[in-house]
């Protein structure tokens, strides 16, 4: 089924210009880019799209990793978006991601790993609307 997911490229991959390498990856394996813009998150927009980590040790550090450079947020569609997306970032922890993989190719740590991808439907919806209208994505 045709469906869309939300991604970002995150600081660590902006910084070391890897925006053009991970989309790359992103296109060849069959994901749609209808929308995307460069952004540098506040404060308040991490801490709101993390807050289910809010518990979490690393909040902290996630939040401030997060706002510490810009980021690429994305719209991608495509054949099971949120499931192929998913494989093609690869395990969280970049040490354990499989070859050929975003993280496994490009992720520095655990906290620095490149991308973030949607972990259901219902989730990809809600992060999609709290960074585009529907206007911004062309389909
Ligand atoms: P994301 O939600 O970013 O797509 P994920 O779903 O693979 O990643 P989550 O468990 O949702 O992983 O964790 C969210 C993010 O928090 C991770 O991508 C990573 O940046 C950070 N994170 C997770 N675990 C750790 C950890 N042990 N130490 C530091 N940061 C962590
Ligand atoms: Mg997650």
């Amino acid at each position: 089924m045709t469906e869309r997911t939300f991604s970002i490229l995150k600081p660590d991959a902006t910084r070391r210009n890897l925006t053009g390498k991970i989309n790359a990856v992103i296109e060849d394996a069959g994901l749609r880019i209808v929308a995307q813009k460069r952004i540098h998150m506040s404060k308040a927009q991490a801490e709101k799209f993390y807050e289910i980590h809010k518990e979490r040790p690393f909040f902290g550090e996630l939040v401030e990793f997060m706002t510490s450079a810009p980021v690429v947020v994305q719209v991608l569609e495509g054949a099971d978006a949120v499931a192929k997306y998913r494989e093609v970032m690869g395990a969280t922890n970049p040490a354990q991601a499989a070859d050929g993989t975003i993280r496994k190719l490009f992720a520095e740590s655990v906290g620095e790993n490149s991308v973030h991808g949607s972990d259901s439907q219902d989730n990809a919806k809600i992060e999609i609307a709290q960074f585009f209208t529907d206007a911004e994505i062309v389909g």
